[in-house]
């Protein structure tokens, strides 16, 4: 990825755990570094294919006068959100924000937070088999559209299947989502989990019947083994309910588990089972 940088922009504004820096506020300096592709503006010459630099500062300048924080890390943590939310060539950020006159009552230079962020790649499988599914997963997409730190790429059809494991209970609708966020892979299963919740998803039988099931498949090229988190989705590779919305939205999603795409899973699945 290019870069464009942002030095130490001045903002006098008034985040800050005091009650004279809530008062009086101070100056802030803001260093971005925007990870964009530049070549379509480097070889078109044009500043709608670039973000706009003095627009984007100006943003930056009015989001830190208009919000207030204790912390300069939640300062960075949402300037980060708002500026990566700001133009769809923003692909990632370094912030800096730096605080050189904070009332601590020592000689210093500066204090700085610095950060990065970006928008990552994620695979979701959708389920229902309880209620109006195709309203629930409906609702759950819109949900995660209007998510400000999730945008939805690519939404497979929903289709009928049935069930797996528990097989003495309604058929499945199934689908699969690829979606961009820059939520760590922890919070964006928390969102989900929260959605899920808000569909009414109760956890009695495993496997048993749900109103809404949202699981992570794929995230990057990411490989987690976490008590609450194992990513690639362990049992993708032998789920055609999740095989088959997958590879109708990205059959080149790759699994660097098994070191195969979505199309090779779903191949070996297809002979597996005719076998
Ligand atoms: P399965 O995971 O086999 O499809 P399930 O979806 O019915 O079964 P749940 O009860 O929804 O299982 O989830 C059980 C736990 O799985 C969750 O609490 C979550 O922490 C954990 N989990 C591990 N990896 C993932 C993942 N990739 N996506 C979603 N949940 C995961
Ligand atoms: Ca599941
Ligand atoms: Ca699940």
């Amino acid at each position: 990825m290019d870069k464009i940088k942002i030095d130490n922009l001045r903002i006098f504004c008034n985040h800050g755990v005091y009650e004279e820096e809530k008062r009086n506020g101070q100056n802030f300096y803001v260093s971005a570094m925007l990870h964009i592709d530049t070549y379509p503006a480097g070889i078109s010459d044009r500043l709608d294919k670039s973000v706009n630099y003095a627009l984007l500062c100006r943003e930056i300048t009015d989001f830190m006068q208009k919000n207030r924080y204790n912390l300069i890390e939640a300062v960075a943590n949402n300037l980060a959100a708002h500026i990566l939310a700001y133009s769809e060539l923003i692909r990632g950020i370094d912030l800096k924000i730096s605080k050189p006159e904070a009332p601590i009552g020592l000689p210093f230079e500066n204090i700085s937070v610095e950060i990065h962020r970006e928008w990552h790649t994620a695979y979701i499988a959708v389920g229902s088999n309880m209620g109006d599914s195709r309203a629930i997963i409906t609702e759950a997409f819109d949900k995660l559209a209007s998510n400000q730190a999730i945008r939805i790429i690519k939404k497979s059809s929903l289709i009928v299947t049935k069930p797996y494991g528990v097989v003495e209970q309604p058929d499945f609708l199934n689908g699969a989502v690829k979606l961009e966020t820059y939520l760590e892979p922890e919070d964006l299963l928390d969102y989900l989990n929260l959605l899920e919740k808000e569909a009414g998803r109760t956890r009695e039988i495993h496997w048993g019947p749900r109103t809404l099931d949202l699981d992570i498949l794929l995230y990057d090229e990411l490989i987690i083994n976490s008590e609450k988190l194992t990513i690639p989705h362990i049992d993708m590779a032998n789920r055609s309910f999740v095989l088959q919305p997958l590879c109708e939205i990205a059959p080149y999603a790759y699994n660097c588990r098994l070191m195969k795409t979505a199309a090779q899973m779903r191949e070996e699945l297809e002979s597996r089972n005719e076998r």
